[in-house]
Order: structure tokens, then C-alpha cells, then sequence
């Protein structure tokens, strides 16, 4: 067991985060992770069932935001990298309860950062190995861009307008992490990609809630009119991104991940309710349950990604369009609900 390549992954019994340490021990059978995750609401450790504790893989319960805990992990683990997923992640939240989302989202960032610096400053990486060697790889969204019209594309370039305090929250981080790199000339690379769905989503996030609605015989809810567009991406595939920017991206970098999928609110109800009416037919069609509610305020109208960084410097592709990721996603949900 070599201590060089103790990963410490944050936010690992989230959505992404759980899917992504199944897809990074399942590819590396060299490489130990160590959770931390806080276990808020949104953690569940039942997404990391498929592993169990023991030589490459630890969970521990704690906070990002907690110094002595974090500077005693790097001690105990000598981590050689670290992949940031923890944060607070519902927009709807953040516009209710902003205070857990500066916490834990800036100032659980620059903890994590500062510490990693502390410990890592007296190793300085070699940009030619790459590897995960003393790199901090930092998992953002493509909120931070504020909204787009009816055209254009969101690339590194973008200027940051984001109009959330969750997206307020992700940007404050981003920035931090880029001055760690500018400032201290640490190794670090962030991540921004757009709406992941897929299987493990927490229930209150759009697809487990229609899909979960739908099948409870429940008024399906759509924000306004449906038409505000997201660029899907299923969780796998942001996996595949992360994992290649850990490996293989330049340190300072910023990859914007997007597979190429916009799709508005209501299509993306009705293709559900088509899919759950092929699968598990009822007496009449799932869209009848479809209902339009008050919009959410300041809803950006629509996300869209320019990929093509991270295509080609780093050979990414996203293997699944919308309608093949969510057949599978909704086979997982009936699994889940045993129906
Ligand atoms: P999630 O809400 O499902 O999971 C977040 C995890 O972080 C949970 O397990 C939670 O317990 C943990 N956590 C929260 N606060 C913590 C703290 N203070 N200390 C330790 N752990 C804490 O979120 P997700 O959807 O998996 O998102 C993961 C990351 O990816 C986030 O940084 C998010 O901003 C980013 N992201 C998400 C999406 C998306 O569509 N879900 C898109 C782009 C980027």
C-alpha cells in the first residue's frame, strides 16, 4: 500500500461524489480514497454500498469547514491529491437558508485549500507527471456564468455573473482556488459543468422529483413554463471528465464540462412521463399529472456548454445523449422503489 496515493475525496456520499468513487476505484486499483463528508441532508451512505471500508477505501464523518480535522487527515493520510464535491447544492435552499452555503461552499473551499497548501508547499509537483501528484482538483458548475439567451455557449472565457447565492456561493470558491494557484503556485484545477442526473440523486433535485411524482400518482411540478433550458449531462460522464482533469489537466486550468444536451423543463417531463407510460402503463398517460407552478426567483432561463476544451486537450466525449441517460436513470429509480 503505498501512501503516495491517498486521494482525499470531500462530499463523497453525495450525488456525484458517491458515483464518482465507484467509477475511480473501479479504474484504479492502486489509488486509496478517504471520504470526508459531513452527512448533511443530502449525504447518504447508502451510495457507497457497492464499497466497503478497508484497505483502498475509508469513510470518515466530518466537517470541511473543520481545520483541526482536516489538518489531522493530512497528517494521518499524507494525501497526494484532493477532489473537492462537498458543498451545499440546491439552488432552491440557497434562496431560503444562504448562510450554510458561504460556510461550507467559501469557506470549507479555502479550509480544504489552505490546509492542502500547509501541507504540500515543501513538495512541489511536476506539471509533466501530471498525476494526481499534490493536485487540487475543484468540482464546480456552470451556475457561476450566470444565464445565457436564446443563443451562445458558455466557454472558460465566459465572465462570471452568477445570480443565486448558491451560485454566488461556487463562484467565491472558484476564485479562491484560482488564487491559490496565482498566488502560491499551488496545483490546482477546477472543473464547471452543467446539470448531471443520473442514478443517486437526492429527491429534491428536478429529475428524482418527477420521476418520483410520477409514479406516486402526484401533480408533477414545473417552475413557470416549462422552458427554462439545461445542458444534461449524465453522472457517469461527468465522472469520466473529473477523473481526466485529475490525470491529465494543466494545472491553473478550468474545464467546462457539458455533453451537448439542452432540453427545456417541460420536455424533459414529458419524456419521463412517455418513458414511465412504455414501462409501467396505467390507466391514463403520466403527463396528466404535469402542473405548472410559481417560478423560482431570479431563475437563469437557460445553460448552455461549450465542451470543446476539455474534448480536445484532454480526449473527453460524453457517451450518453439525454434520451439513453435517462432510460437508464429511470430503470435505476424503479429499482430503488422496488417497483
Ligand atoms: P449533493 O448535495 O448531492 O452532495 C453534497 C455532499 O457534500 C453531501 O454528501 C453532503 O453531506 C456533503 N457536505 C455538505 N456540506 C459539507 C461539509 N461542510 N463538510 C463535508 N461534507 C459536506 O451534491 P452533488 O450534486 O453531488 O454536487 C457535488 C458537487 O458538484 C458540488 O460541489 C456541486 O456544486 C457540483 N456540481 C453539481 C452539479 C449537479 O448538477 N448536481 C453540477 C455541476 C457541479
Amino acid at each position: 500500500k503505498s501512501k503516495a496515493k491517498t486521494i482525499l475525496v470531500t462530499g463523497g456520499a453525495g450525488f456525484i461524489g458517491s458515483n464518482f468513487i465507484v467509477y475511480f476505484l473501479n479504474n484504479y486499483k492502486n489509488i486509496k480514497v478517504v471520504n470526508l463528508d459531513k452527512l448533511t441532508y443530502a449525504g447518504e451512505l447508502s451510495n457507497l454500498n457497492e464499497l466497503s471500508i478497508g484497505e483502498n477505501y475509508e469513510f470518515i464523518e466530518g466537517d470541511i469547514c473543520d481545520s483541526k480535522l482536516v489538518n489531522d487527515l493530512f497528517i494521518t493520510y499524507q494525501f497526494s491529491g484532493v477532489i473537492h464535491f462537498a458543498a451545499e447544492s440546491h439552488v432552491d435552499n440557497s434562496i431560503k437558508h444562504p448562510d450554510a452555503f458561504i460556510n461550507t461552499n467559501v469557506y470549507g473551499t479555502f479550509n480544504l485549500l489552505n490546509i492542502a497548501k500547509s501541507h504540500w508547499q515543501n513538495a512541489p509537483f511536476d506539471y509533466k507527471e501530471g498525476c494526481e501528484k499534490n493536485r487540487f482538483l475543484h468540482i464546480s458548475t456552470d451556475e457561476v456564468y450566470g444565464t445565457l439567451g436564446k443563443t451562445g455557449l458558455f466557454t472558460e472565457e465566459t465572465p462570471y455573473a452568477p445570480n443565486s447565492p448558491y451560485s454566488a456561493s461556487k463562484a467565491s470558491s472558484d476564485f479562491i482556488v484560482r488564487s491559490y494557484f496565482h498566488t502560491y503556485g499551488m496545483n490546482v484545477v477546477t472543473t464547471n459543468c452543467s446539470n448531471n442526473y443520473g442514478p443517486k440523486q437526492h429527491d429534491e433535485k428536478l429529475i428524482p422529483t418527477i420521476i418520483r411524482k410520477a409514479l406516486q400518482n402526484d401533480q408533477i411540478p414545473i417552475y413557470g413554463d416549462g422552458k427554462n433550458i439545461r445542458d444534461w449531462l449524465y453522472v457517469e460522464d461527468h465522472c469520466k471528465g473529473i477523473n481526466l482533469a485529475f490525470q491529465k489537466g494543466k494545472a491553473g486550468e478550468t474545464y467546462n464540462i457539458g455533453g451537448n444536451n439542452e432540453r427545456d423543463n417541460l420536455y424533459i417531463a414529458h419524456k419521463i412521463c412517455d418513458i414511465l407510460d412504455d414501462l409501467k402503463p396505467k390507466d391514463k398517460p403520466y403527463s396528466k399529472q404535469i402542473t405548472f407552478v410559481s417560478d423560482r426567483p431570479g431563475h437563469d432561463f437557460r445553460y448552455a456548454i461549450d465542451a470543446s476544451k476539455i474534448e480536445n486537450e484532454l480526449d473527453w466525449a460524453a457517451d450518453e445523449n439525454f434520451e439513453t441517460g435517462i432510460l437508464k436513470t429511470i430503470k435505476w429509480y424503479l429499482k430503488k422503489y422496488k417497483i
